[in-house]
């Protein structure tokens, strides 16, 4: 990830940014992403680099050590597909946004880091899974 990708740090603009990606039009795509309906594994070499557009992070790089805090009002699994997303919580808060060039689905990414492993998870997101900041427009 180059350092000039936009750090977003305000869950409107991430709606927002998902909505522009969204308004394109979402098409049927073979792309590996399909299978990432939530938090998937997924390795370097499935990931679709070559058609995938980085878009923004949600990484601050000031903080060392983000939050492993989840946030689920829901009641639902984290890794469920129509788990929301809050942007300051554990796993959004160490992720980058992309979007793939050929189905017009966003998708994160963040990485897990094990003892013995590093394991890459991926999942397709929505405008409208992002929980809204109260009070902001
Ligand atoms: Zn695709």
């Amino acid at each position: 990830m180059s350092a000039d990708i936009k750090l977003i740090q305000d869950s409107n603009e991430l709606a927002l940014l998902l909505t522009g990606v969204e308004a394109s039009g979402v098409s049927a795509c073979k792309c590996s992403l399909q299978r990432c309906e939530g938090w998937d594994s997924m390795s370097d070499s499935m990931w679709p680099k070559e058609q995938l557009l980085p878009l923004a992070t949600l990484r601050d790089s000031s903080i060392d050590e983000p939050s492993f805090e989840e946030f689920q009002p829901t009641g639902l699994r984290s890794d469920d597909p129509n788990a929301l997303i809050s942007i300051e919580h554990f796993p959004y808060n160490r992720c980058d946004v992309f979007s793939c060039t050929h189905c017009n689905q966003g998708v994160m990414r963040y990485t897990e880091y094990g003892g013995y492993y590093i394991d890459h998870r991926a999942r397709r997101v929505r405008s409208n899974q992002v929980i809204k900041e109260i009070g902001k427009t």
